[in-house]
């Protein structure tokens, strides 16, 4: 082993969004927050991402060319420039082709595999060309940067500076993996005369599968949540690649994601009524009559009001929540919607808020201001999961004093702590099976408590409030394992309390 060291350890986060300047979903605010947390525990860290025509022209204005350079990818030679961007003390790293990424959307282009491989072998490009981007550990996410741990591997090896580079591949939802037809192997990936390359990477007769690859080829494997980790290595949520899963459960974990406490506080939230705290729940009260008003539902603080905002997918459970609505409205439980997704879902929850005017309110529609009032004013989060690889929103749920009611899956089961109504303990309610009467009967239950212990009540909001929900803890987890890659470089700084 080489000496020890003692310095920053340098991790490049490669990931095909990050807030603030390109998001689609969950995998756009991790890379935005968790790059941070990770250089607040001690990392030196710069995050690379593509840059897309989308990013609004503020950030674009600001960017500076630090290099430029050609990319080899099969047969071709193509332009990559590198730009860079200091945002709150963060360096980003922009890759710059706009042939395949001056488009008005991130994905869904017939030629993805062409534009994320490309993405992929950039990186590797970059690491081996640009002095300001060697690293220690190069940490990948999700299919769209799942080809750069193989690159590197089977092209990068012979280079001094990619020799050391460890690699961790990071799985946000199995469900997308970056499947093609096997022509890419020969005509874009360059990889059809290695044999190695080509065993690993075929899923089907004449599939290609990019995750697959990073799986097989990364040093370590991670997902959002430790029983997601598990879920993945079972046929049922594995997507076809439990076996791998199960393959290298040894250097698989499950590492919880964090939310923005500062964006999400009730005690200094602009966007609400009305600010509370964990010390003081008072002011919660007036946020649920607003969000009733709002709703146009009776402003009847004994009816408790749950609420759901999230995409409208049947991976919500949502077809557990359309069959027991009847039943929910029947007990005087409020409901209220806000989403976007399934049309079929979207008419569903549109004509419940027309039959039950005053008790059930749907809007369609994506709304951030909208969905602070909401996580203030409700009493129960309703979050029926069929799987959830971490989740966020029974996160926020919690830190506004919301309780929230989940099946036990991936990071619902991980986050929430179910009532037990002989000790007190808990901060929410679980059930089990994805089954809509045992979902019926978890809120009902819940609801019993709400209408008849005030006290145990007011005591899970403050066990709940009270959860750390920060990226602090995700980011000194990654630490643990950066380091166990990188045993020679010791801990410049190991901050286990900032
Ligand atoms: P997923 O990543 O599977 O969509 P998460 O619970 O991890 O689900 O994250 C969803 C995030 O998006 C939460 O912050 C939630 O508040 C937000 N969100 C989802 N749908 C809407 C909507 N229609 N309006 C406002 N915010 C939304």
């Amino acid at each position: 082993m080489a000496d020890s060291v003692r310095r920053k350890l340098r991790i490049l986060f490669a990931s095909a969004e990050a807030v603030p300047f390109c998001k689609t979903g969950g995998l756009g605010d991790v890379a935005g927050s968790l790059p941070r947390a990770l250089k607040h525990a001690g990392a030196k860290v710069a995050v690379i991402l593509p840059k897309y025509g989308s990013i609004p022209g503020e950030y674009q204005e600001q960017m500076k060319h630090v290099a430029d350079f050609y990319v080899p990818l099969a047969w071709r030679s193509v332009y990559c420039g590198i730009e860079k961007l200091t945002f709150r003390g963060l360096d980003f790293y922009f890759v710059d082709n706009e042939a395949y990424f001056k488009r008005d959307g991130l994905y869904g282009y017939f030629d993805d595999g062409e534009r994320f491989a490309f993405f992929s072998k950039a990186i590797c490009e970059a690491i081996s060309k640009v002095p300001e981007l060697e690293c220690d550990v190069l940490h990948c996410n999700d299919w769209q940067t799942a080809m750069a741990p193989v690159f590197l591997r089977e092209f990068y090896n012979q280079i001094p500076v990619c020799q050391n580079v460890k690699t961790i591949f990071t799985v946000h939802n199995v469900k997308f993996q970056g499947q093609f037809s096997d022509k890419v192997l020969n005509d874009i990936l360059g990889l059809a005369d290695v044999p190695a390359a080509r065993d690993q990477l075929y899923c089907a007769p004449q599939a290609i599968n990019y995750m697959k690859g990073a799986l097989l080829y990364s040093d370590v494997i991670t997902t959002v949540s430790p029983s997601y980790a598990n879920e993945l290595q079972m046929p049922f949520y594995g997507e076809g690649m439990d076996s791998i899963f199960r393959r290298r459960a040894g250097s698989l974990h499950g590492i919880l994601n964090g939310i923005d406490t500062t964006d999400w506080n009730p005690k200094t939230d602009p966007t609400i009524p009305q600010n509370y705290s964990v010390e003081d729940l008072s002011g919660k009260a007036e946020d649920k009559r607003a969000l009733q008003e709002e709703f146009g539902l009776d402003q009847d603080p004994t009816r408790p009001l749950a609420v759901m905002v999230g995409r409208l997918t049947k991976q919500k459970g949502l077809d557990l929540v359309r069959y027991s609505m009847n039943a929910l409205m029947s007990r005087g439980v409020q409901v209220a919607v806000l989403g976007t997704g399934d049309k079929d879902y979207e008419d569903s929850f549109k004509y419940f808020d027309w039959k039950y005017g005053n008790q059930m309110a749907a809007r369609i529609a994506f709304d951030s201001a909208l969905s602070h009032r909401m996580y203030a004013g409700a009493d129960l989060f309703l979050m029926p999961s069929e799987f959830e690889p971490c989740g966020l929103s029974q996160m926020i749920a919690m830190r506004y004093g919301t309780l929230p009611v989940v099946r036990e899956t991936g990071g619902l089961r991980d986050s929430v702590q179910p009532y037990n109504q002989f000790t007190g303990e808990g901060t929410g309610f679980s059930f089990s099976n994805m089954n809509a009467d045992e979902m019926a009967e978890c809120l009902l239950n819940a609801c019993e408590v709400f209408w008849t212990n005030k006290d145990a009540w007011h005591q899970l909001q403050v066990q709940a409030m009270s959860e750390d929900f920060s990226w602090r803890r995700a980011a000194n987890e990654y630490m643990d394992i950066y380091h166990d890659l990188h045993p020679e470089v010791t801990r410049y700084n190991k901050r286990r309390d900032i």
